[in-house]
């Protein structure tokens, strides 16, 4: 269990995470079609949280890592914006003149999208699409200098791989990856999206398909990942007696850090961590035992000579934390 600073996990019902977080059920969109008063985007402080600890593998941050909250936050808005952009598509195919013959229906508003959601075929495809989105747009957030770092390559290939972990339809997303795939892939949305006049009955002369009508760009035009701040997006504390706290490390000195966690369990000791190569290891306080076998660094000399330069403000860290 590595690092500093900020737990994402209440130790007290931390589990190793066997299933990774579901972007579905650490978010989720309400659509406008459902509710008036609560439509938009909704993350949840848990499931943020969650998925933070599926980027990075343990539950615990550094302050040098704060940003992966916001690169978590950054993922599930995708996922769910996505969601958005078909509820706003589908909306635009409601108007009765682009069914076929206006002059015929133009009296006929057909709600396309309550029974669109309920199709399962484009249930499964939006889900895809929706990870393909994060995969193909995350880097946007990101200045090019921050995107050729090793940290945020790492977590870019990461988040495809917690992608990869998830059930069906989610993993699918590698299917519609690419643009002409993804255009299909809308196409097809809208076409499950127009069947729904066959399958209720509305007594369409013809059957009405959007993508013989027009190219799905008609129906997803102007959507674009920055700009579309129409989307209310609402942050769900459901965590409030957990705090974010975030611990700032000892200087760095020596060719060394050291932290001490809020939060975290017996017996007292501190985490060092080597500069060189980001390798973290646990000493006990203060007679500074590897709690660790692995890694080998830092070694314990290099700890031992650190500790003897803050020795005091360190004891009066460890000594104010409650140690569960
Ligand atoms: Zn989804």
């Amino acid at each position: 269990m590595p690092s500093d600073g900020m737990a994402l996990s209440d130790a007290k019902h931390a589990q190793p995470s066997v299933a990774l977080t579901s972007f579905d059920a650490a978010a989720c969109y309400v659509p406008f079609h459902f509710s008036t008063r609560h439509w938009g985007i909704h993350v949840w402080k848990s499931g943020l949280l969650s998925l933070v600890s599926d980027l990075i593998g343990h539950t615990r941050l550094t302050v040098g890592q704060t940003w992966i909250v916001g690169f978590a936050w950054q993922v599930l808005f995708l996922h769910e914006l996505f969601h958005h952009w078909v509820e706003v598509g589908v909306a635009r195919a409601q108007a009765p003149h682009v069914l076929g013959d206006w002059k015929f229906f133009d009296s006929i508003f057909c709600a396309l999208y309550p029974p669109y959601v309920h199709d399962r075929p484009s249930s499964a495809l939006e889900e895809a699409l929706a990870n393909a989105l994060v995969a193909n747009q995350i880097d946007r957030f990101y200045h090019p200098s921050f995107r050729s770092t090793a940290e945020y390559r790492h977590l870019r290939t990461r988040i495809l791989r917690v992608m990869d972990a998830q059930p069906w339809p989610y993993c699918d997303y590698v299917k519609v990856l690419s643009r002409t795939h993804h255009a299909e892939g809308l196409a097809h949305l809208m076409d499950r999206a127009f069947i729904q006049l066959q399958l209720n009955k509305t007594g369409f002369p013809r059957r009405p398909s959007s993508s013989e009508i027009m190219p799905p760009d008609i129906w997803f035009t102007g959507q674009r990942v920055h700009g579309s701040g129409t989307c209310p997006v609402y942050f769900i504390d459901d965590m409030p007696a957990f705090p974010l706290v975030f611990s700032r490390p000892f200087p760095k000195w020596n060719g060394l850090e050291v932290l001490v966690h809020p939060n975290d369990h017996k017996p007292p000791h501190i985490h060092a961590i080597h500069l060189g190569t980001r390798e973290e290891r646990r000493f006990t306080w203060d007679d500074l035992r590897p709690l660790d076998a692995e890694p080998r660094r830092p070694v314990q000399r290099d700890v031992h000579r650190y500790c003897d330069h803050f020795r005091r403000r360190i004891d009066k860290r460890v000594k104010s934390m409650p140690w569960a």
